[in-house]
């Protein structure tokens, strides 16, 4: 039954658009929810013969209401809720001199690779769960008092450009706990763009002529910063906005670190904050992330904090993205997703005001102790050799 490999050997990716046709089918009185991840925007038009680099956020929203999805949320909001917290336990690892390097977390494809081969790093990893499961627990919770629904009533599905977010969802750790003490899933469902292009043209819909619509609120505000989450070095990028601004106090007088920006393999970048030199790398693609961990493991390199995208581009390259037989399709991806940013008004994650009222009214701050229970988790080790150990 599996139908694709995913680029990153992280798993095999499952029919799931079959299960989530069922649902829209029959949808016995469920609430049906879909997010969209930042890189899915940029490519599915290219399923309907758009230009590649096309941005078709309007018409994709409308095509999923369309299919009968009661709500459709912006994973990007959740990558500013990611930035918030991981960013704020990047400046309390700062101030209290490490565990360093800080590695980003949202790939799950390379938290496989974390735990498989490099489980001596488990702790460098931060503990912010990936936006895709930031934004179903709070869904689930949040959103669900806000409508007056059970959780156990949403259905969650996200659209992911990648194939190991599906694995991701099964995580034990992942679960959270309501306050009645029952223990649930969060996310139900993750079906692919691919997926979603095939379900949209199985029910015939004409996505080049759908009148572009807007996401649902609460969730559906997000920044510039949570959009280039969807291209290697965007998570570093929207990080280091709010980590500086939070620190210093002071505006960023350029918003745009270049130094962090590009499609070559590994990349390397010092940023004064304060005095503090911070020094940062991105890795992208898992020989060239292997590569860079060796060397760190090898003591040839040393940095502060890292990103790692197990994907080539990162998540515009994922592997449940439209295929392309167009060599410049990452570049073409990666300019859409910037045209985004350069398009919003708000560019800094800490300035979305959904987030900073989504922080009143429920997290309390940052790193929080509710926070942590719903948007944090943790790793294990699954290296052969432990496994020789404890069977
Ligand atoms: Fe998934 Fe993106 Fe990681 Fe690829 S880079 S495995 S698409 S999260």
């Amino acid at each position: 039954q599996c139908a694709y490999l995913c680029p990153v050997g992280a798993i095999y990716e499952t029919p799931d658009w079959r299960k989530v046709l069922k649902i829209l089918d029959k949808k016995d009185n469920k609430i049906l929810v879909a997010q969209t991840a930042p890189s899915v925007r940029v490519a599915i038009g290219e399923e309907f013969g758009m230009e590649p680099g096309s941005v078709s956020t309007g018409k994709m929203v409308a095509a999923i209401r369309k299919l009968g999805f009661d709500y459709v949320f912006d994973t990007n909001f959740a990558a500013d809720l990611t930035i918030m917290e991981e960013g704020t336990e990047l400046i309390g690892r700062i101030k209290d001199g490490g565990p360093f390097p800080m590695f980003t977390s949202c790939c799950p494809g390379w938290i496989n690779l974390l735990e498989k081969e490099y489980p001596e790093f488990i702790n460098n990893a931060s503990s912010a769960k990936s936006p895709q499961q930031m934004m179903s627990s709070i869904v689930k919770t949040y959103f669900a008092k806000k409508i007056g629904v059970d959780p156990e009533d949403i259905i969650m599905v996200s659209i992911m450009p990648c194939t190991a977010k599906k694995d991701e969802i099964t995580r034990p750790q992942q679960k959270i706990k309501l306050e009645d003490g029952r223990e649930i899933k969060t996310t139900d469902y993750v079906i692919t763009t691919r997926e979603l292009a095939k379900l949209i043209k199985m029910k015939q819909i004409n996505f080049i002529g759908l009148d572009d619509e807007d996401f649902d609120n609460p969730l559906g505000t997000s920044t510039g910063a949570g959009a280039i989450f969807g291209v290697t070095g965007g998570v570093m990028e929207a990080a280091l906005r709010t980590a500086y601004e939070i620190i210093t106090n002071k505006k960023l007088p350029k918003l745009e670190f270049n130094a962090v920006r590009g499609l070559d393999g590994i990349r390397e970048a010092e940023i004064d904050i304060e005095g503090k030199k911070l020094k940062v790398a991105i890795a992208h693609g898992t020989a060239n992330v292997k590569k860079l961990l060796d060397d760190i493991r090898d003591g040839v390199r040393y940095y502060d904090f890292i990103e790692i995208m197990a994907c080539p581009g990162g998540c515009i390259g994922g592997g449940g993205q439209p295929k392309s037989l167009d060599p410049d399709i990452l570049k073409k991806r990666a300019s859409a997703i910037y045209s985004i940013d350069e398009l919003s008004t708000l560019r800094r994650s800490h300035e979305n005001p959904d987030i900073q009222k989504l922080y009143e009214e429920f997290l309390e701050k940052p790193n929080s102790h509710i926070a942590h229970e719903l948007l944090h988790t943790y790793y294990t080790d699954r290296s052969v050799k432990n496994k020789v150990v404890t069977e």
